[in-house]
């Protein structure tokens, strides 16, 4: 195969990101390093580790304010309802919403379903129209395809082009008169493709839809911004952007919030109950039944203060280096089908960039699963199957693919060792 370029010294790239200083800051990544054969962690899409400042704010919370938020009026309780709080803020701050649009959830999962539940379940009527993409997480595929059970309402998928993105000419003949609702991925967790979400917006909006975006894989490497999205409803996880599991967060925008049913009923949300019948308190309380995760909060703002230290654009330029390397390097090596874009570069009309450090391929003579375990033996971590996208993954022709996908915190030699190992997989039936 063609000679790498040398891998450039700690720094890891380009860029101005010190990513030595920011490895250093993961205490898992940083033990990777000291292994016989060093741990090259590539399965950034399934969640990402935590920088010590994220586990330092959870253990925290836990040894010096831990205590229910929202109900005692005694000090703890006070610091800890203080803290959730400050959360909050952090959050809306981060995604530019207001305070009150902020809905901890437990993830992206449940940031969705209560929006296809609470919202799509009420609203959408027989021959309504969901629109989603055929590149959709099943998390962002499976309530809608409930709902629209339930209602009698139509899913109808956008098709992504060869480069992963949905085009215009595909917004404009599927986003018509009966699209209610059109949810969709920021970026792909299959093929790394930003889609133009905000001209999707542009389309339903002007039909009088709502759009929901799902950033699970776009918030550790993009700035998420619900106004520049054109979103009206939005969800993420914390752990896929350096945070702790468990934590997520639903936006959602204050006009429908106010008029949405709870999903989900129990302590915390109420104004008060009757023998029988209830009345809810607004939103966020109204969607946050039972005790919170405060500590899951805690970290997530936390991991919010780190990226906006580093900045999304150092983030931006280092990942796209390393991108760059790992396509180029897989090009070389004969066989290899990359899906989706293979180019790292190149942006469209609207600015946004054309993909993410997420790849998907395959070897050719050598399954998935096989190409993922001779990974793993190397110490070099990937996801092979079908990635919780199986309608997208039978779209690629493939029933399962091998999936690499980057953060931060990765070098030059992590994607070295990827392509070493690749090689080697494929040299190993050849
Ligand atoms: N959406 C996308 C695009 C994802 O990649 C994922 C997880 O992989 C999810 C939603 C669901 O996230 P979680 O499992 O954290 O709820």
């Amino acid at each position: 195969s063609a000679p790498r370029p040398a891998a450039s010294s700690a720094s890891g790239g380009a860029g101005s990101l010190d990513v030595a200083a920011v490895r250093a800051q993961f205490p898992l990544v940083a033990a990777g390093q000291q292994l016989k054969r060093p741990l090259a962690y590539l399965d950034n899409a399934a969640t990402t580790h935590k920088p010590e400042c994220v586990l330092s704010s959870q253990e925290y919370f836990y040894r010096c304010a831990n205590a229910n938020a929202s109900r005692g009026v005694y000090s703890l309780a006070k610091t800890s309802t203080k803290l959730y709080e400050k959360a909050r803020r952090m959050a809306a701050a981060f995604i530019g919403a207001a305070d009150d649009e902020i809905i901890f959830t437990s993830g992206a999962t449940a940031g969705l379903n209560l929006v296809a539940f609470s919202y799509g379940a009420n609203r959408l009527a027989p021959g309504d129209e969901v629109a989603i993409t055929m590149a959709e997480h099943h998390s962002n595929l499976l309530p809608w395809q409930a709902v629209a059970k339930l209602t009698g309402a139509k899913l109808v998928y956008l098709l992504p082009d060869e480069e992963g993105r949905i085009s215009d000419e595909e917004i404009a003949e599927k986003v018509g008169p009966r699209t209610r609702i059109a949810a969709v991925a920021h970026v792909s967790n299959v093929l790394g493709s930003v889609q133009p979400v905000r001209r999707i917006a542009d389309a339903v909006h002007a039909v009088g839809g709502v759009l929901v975006a799902d950033c699970a894989q776009s918030v550790a490497h993009l700035p998420v911004d619900v106004s520049a999205l054109g979103a009206d409803f939005l969800a993420f996880s914390a752990h896929k952007m350096f945070g702790p599991l468990g934590t997520g967060v639903l936006y959602g925008r204050r006009e429908l919030l106010e008029g949405m049913e709870p999903l989900l009923r129990g302590g915390g949300m109420i104004e008060s109950v009757f023998e029988q019948d209830a009345a809810f308190a607004l939103a966020p309380a109204r969607f946050e039944a039972g005790t919170p995760n405060i500590a899951g909060a805690v970290g997530l703002a936390e991991a919010m203060r780190f990226m906006l230290e580093l900045g999304y654009d150092a983030v931006r330029d280092h990942e796209r280096h390393l991108l760059e390397r790992l396509l180029s390097g897989l090009a070389a090596v004969p066989g290899v089908r990359v899906h989706g874009a293979t180019r790292a570069d190149g942006t469209f009309e609207d600015d946004e960039p054309l993909r993410c450090g997420v790849v998907s391929f395959n070897v050719s003579g050598v399954d998935a699963n096989d190409v993922a375990a001779a990974l793993a033996r190397d110490n070099v971590a990937v996801r092979a199957g079908a990635h919780c996208a199986e309608p997208l993954v039978r779209f690629l022709g493939e029933r399962a693919t091998c999936r690499a996908s980057l953060a931060l915190y990765n070098t030059d030699e992590d994607v070295d060792r990827f392509l070493e190992s690749v090689e080697g997989a494929k040299a190993a039936v050849a």
